[in-house]
């Protein structure tokens, strides 16, 4: 989508800290992270918000959190969170849907 950051960032338009990246999802690390650990897990096809997402979305949305574990995984976390905030009032900033992968 024209405009969007993390479209770009998933397009290698704009510079990101990419640790993991497939045909469906890309992972990079937060710019502005808020714990020792933090990795936003972002599909390519822009989704504006999970309020937006499809019922032809749930594989993407399993993908993700997978995709997620898999991060962790690798990173030797031995627990760790997954949020996604929605909406702005649920502290949505970025409009292209993203888990964040925290862990202190
Ligand atoms: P939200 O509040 O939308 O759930 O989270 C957006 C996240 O994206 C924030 O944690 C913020 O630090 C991060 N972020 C914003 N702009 C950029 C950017 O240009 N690059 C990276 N890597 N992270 C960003
Ligand atoms: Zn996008």
């Amino acid at each position: 989508m024209e405009g969007c950051l993390f479209c770009e960032i998933a397009e290698k338009k704009r510079p990101a800290e990419v640790v993991f990246e497939t045909d469906e999802v890309v992972i990079f690390k937060d710019a502005n992270p808020k714990a020792r650990v933090h990795l936003l897990v972002v599909p390519k096809k822009h989704i504006a918000s999970v309020k937006d997402a499809t019922d032809g979305d749930r594989a993407l949305f399993g993908g993700l959190i997978l995709a997620a574990r898999d991060a962790a995984a690798r990173e030797n976390l031995a627990g760790y969170k997954l949020l996604f905030n929605v909406g702005r009032d649920g502290g949505q900033v970025i409009d292209h849907v993203h888990l964040h992968l925290i862990a202190s």
